[in-house]
């Protein structure tokens, strides 16, 4: 193999071994609000307004937005995605910056 083809290659392997570790991966953005209940009108919280604290995983997907409850136990696997995520547009925006360095060289 000559260096010319040994190079991209190199360049590829590395980019699948960053990639193995971004696991499990999302792109949005996790907020806390405050919710009404089932029982508004019977609720301390509610009738107090205090409400119940949500948290709500919010994304883009074909230009619109969506918003999705996260339950508790699910939080802390969110926050690791959405790390990952920012991980792995970091890692494209890399990818692209060699790429065209590499078809310069
Ligand atoms: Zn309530």
């Amino acid at each position: 193999m000559s260096n010319t083809q040994a190079k991209p290659d190199a360049r590829r392997d590395k980019f699948r071994a960053a990639l193995e570790k971004l696991w499990p991966v999302a792109k949005g953005s996790l907020t806390w609000t405050r919710k009404t209940c089932g029982k508004p009108k019977t609720c301390k919280k509610c009738l107090s307004g205090e409400k119940h604290p949500s948290l709500i995983f919010t994304y883009r997907k074909d230009g619109r937005l969506h918003c999705r409850n996260v339950r508790p136990g699910q939080e802390a696997t969110m926050r690791k995605a959405l790390e990952n995520g920012r991980a792995l547009e970091r890692l494209l925006v890399e990818q692209g910056e060699e790429l065209l360095r590499s078809l310069r060289d």
